[in-house]
C-alpha cells in the first residue's frame, strides 16, 4: 500500500482534481490510500469567515461562504462537462453532501467569540468538500472509490485547533479501517488535517497539517511509501522565488528534512517525518503539475552524503536579549528565563549565551509582550524587531571544509545578529536585518551551491 497525498494547488480546481486523479489511477495496483487537502485557499477564506462572524460582521460572513458554495458547486458542474453521461441521482447525492456541509459549517457558526470546538467544525469543511467531490468525480470515472472520514482514523487529545495525535489508538483504527475499505474498493480517500478526540469532538492537526496526517495513515497501515504530491518539482536547494539557480534534491535524510521544516521551507508539515521515520517509510515529494519529475526521496540517514543540502529561512523574526549580571556564577537563571517563556506560551526558535546574557530568536507571529514583562522583573530585555533567520542544513556540516569561510563571505557588508550551530551538527544559523535577507541568501547560494565546492 502507498499512501498519496495531495495539496491544495493539486485540487484547486476541476483541472487540478482530474490531474490528481488520473496520477492516483494510474497507480492503482499499489494500493493507494489518498489523503487530500482542501482546495487552494479554502482553509484561509474559512478562517476569514470566523474571523468576520467573531466581528459581528454577519453579512460579510454570509457572503464569503456563498461564494465558496458557488466555487465548490462550479467544481462539480466543471466534472460533470468531462463525463461521458451525467447520473442524475449521483450528481443529486454529491450535491445534497456539499449542502449538508454547509449547514453544518453555519450551525457552527455562532456570533462573536466561538468555541476552538466550533472553530474546529468549521474549518474542517474544506477538506470534507473537496474529498466529497474528488471521490464524487472517480466513482464516476469508474474507480471504485471509498470515502472515509478522517475522524474515524486519527484520533487526538483536545487542543482543538492544534492537537496531537493519539499513537497508540491510531495504529488500530487507521488500520481497520483501511483494511476494510480495501476488501471492496479499488482506492480509499480521505481529508487530511481533519481529526477528532476520543469521544469524537472535532480537532485539527495545525496548520498545513494534511502532509502529517499522510504519515500517520502511512505509519498505522505500515505502507511501502508516502508520497506528497505538491506543485514544485521536490526539494530544492533553496526557495526558487528568491534565489535563482537552484538546483532539485535528489535524496534528503529524515533529519535534514525536518530541520529544513522547522527552519522556515514551506514543503513539508515539521511534524510528517517523525512518524515516516519510526517505521522506516521513505517519503517522496512530487509535483502534480509535472508528475515525470523525480522530484524529492527523504530517507534514512544512511542512504543520504554528508554535507549542505539546501538554504531555508525565516523572514520576520525577533532578538530578545535578556542580559543580566546576576547570571554570572549564578545557577538557575536559565531555568527562570525559558519557564518564563514556557508561562507565556512563546516557543524560542535560536539560542545563543555569554557568561552574562542569552539571546533567543522567535518567530514575529507570537505576541512577546508578555513574556517580556516577566524577563524584566529580573533581567533587562531588548527585543529586536525586523530580523531575518537564515540557516544553512545538511548532515554533518561542521565536516564541509571552508563553510565558515564561504558563510562570512556572504554576510560581509551585512550586520549579524546572532549565529548558532546546532549540536547534531544539521544547520549553521544566522540572524540578519530583514531588508537584507534576499540578498545574503542569494549570496550563501553562490557560495555554497553555485561554484561547485561542495558537491
Ligand atoms: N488545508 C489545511 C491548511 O491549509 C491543511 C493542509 O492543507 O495541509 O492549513
Ligand atoms: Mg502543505
Amino acid at each position: 500500500m502507498i499512501i498519496m497525498k495531495f495539496g491544495g494547488t493539486s485540487v484547486a480546481d476541476a483541472t487540478a482534481m482530474l490531474r490528481t486523479i488520473s496520477i492516483v489511477e494510474s497507480k492503482l495496483a499499489q494500493k493507494p490510500v489518498m489523503v487530500v487537502s482542501a482546495c487552494a485557499k479554502v482553509t484561509d477564506a474559512l478562517y476569514n469567515v470566523i474571523k468576520l462572524a467573531e466581528e459581528c460582521k454577519q453579512e460579510e460572513a454570509s457572503d464569503a461562504i456563498a461564494a465558496l458554495k458557488a466555487r465548490h458547486m462550479g467544481i462539480v458542474d466543471d466534472i460533470n462537462a468531462t463525463l461521458p453521461a451525467v447520473n442524475e441521482r449521483k450528481d443529486r447525492d454529491v450535491r445534497a453532501k456539499i449542502n449538508r456541509i454547509f449547514a453544518t459549517l453555519e450551525e457552527h457558526l455562532g456570533e462573536g467569540n466561538m468555541s476552538e470546538c466550533d472553530k474546529a467544525v468549521i474549518i474542517s469543511s474544506g477538506e470534507y468538500l473537496s474529498s466529497t467531490i474528488i471521490a464524487y468525480a472517480m466513482n464516476m470515472r469508474g474507480t471504485k472509490t471509498h470515502w472515509v472520514d478522517a475522524r474515524s482514523m486519527i484520533i487526538t487529545d483536545e487542543d482543538y485547533l492544534k492537537a496531537s495525535p493519539r499513537m497508540d489508538i491510531l495504529e488500530v483504527s487507521a488500520a481497520r479501517v483501511v483494511k476494510e475499505a480495501y476488501a471492496k474498493y479499488q482506492t480509499i480517500i480521505t481529508q487530511g488535517f481533519i481529526s477528532a478526540t476520543e469521544d469524537g469532538r472535532p480537532t485539527l492537526l495545525g496548520r498545513g497539517g494534511s502532509d502529517y496526517t499522510a504519515s500517520l495513515i502511512g505509519m498505522a497501515i505500515d505502507a511501502d511509501r508516502i508520497e506528497i504530491w505538491t506543485d514544485v518539482d521536490g526539494v530544492r536547494t533553496a526557495d526558487p522565488r528568491i534565489v535563482s539557480n537552484t538546483k532539485g534534491l535528489h535524496k534528503l535524510s529524515y533529519e535534514e528534512a525536518t530541520e529544513m521544516a522547522r527552519f522556515g521551507a514551506k514543503v513539508l508539515h515539521p511534524l510528517t517525518l517523525e512518524p515516516a521515520q519510526k517505521k522506516n517509510i521513505p517519503v517522496y515529494v512530487l509535483n502534480s503539475m509535472n508528475p515525470q519529475n523525480e522530484g524529492t526521496a527523504v530517507l534514512s540517514r544512511a542512504c543520504v552524503f554528508d554535507g549542505i543540502k539546501t538554504l531555508s529561512y525565516k523572514e520576520n523574526i525577533r532578538v530578545i536579549n535578556i542580559y543580566s549580571m546576576k547570571m554570572i556564577n549564578t545557577v538557575g537563571f536559565m531555568e527562570k528565563v525559558f519557564k518564563t517563556f514556557a508561562r507565556h506560551n512563546v516557543s524560542v526558535d535560536l539560542l545563543s549565551s555569554s557568561e552574562a546574557s542569552i539571546t533567543v530568536t522567535v518567530e514575529a507571529s507570537q505576541n512577546v509582550d508578555g513574556a517580556v514583562k516577566g524577563l524584566s522583573t529580573f533581567a533587562d530585555v531588548t527585543v529586536d524587531r525586523d530580523k531575518a533567520q537564515i540557516s544553512i542544513i545538511g548532515k554533518n556540516i561542521i565536516g564541509v571544509r571552508g563553510l565558515l569561510a564561504s558563510v562570512f563571505n556572504a554576510v560581509i557588508d551585512s550586520k549579524i545578529y546572532m549565529i548558532s550551530q546546532d549540536t547534531t551538527y544539521l544547520n549553521l544559523s544566522i540572524v540578519v536585518d530583514r531588508p537584507e535577507m534576499a540578498d545574503v541568501l542569494k549570496k550563501l547560494h553562490q557560495n555554497l551551491f553555485e561554484h561547485g565546492y561542495f558537491n
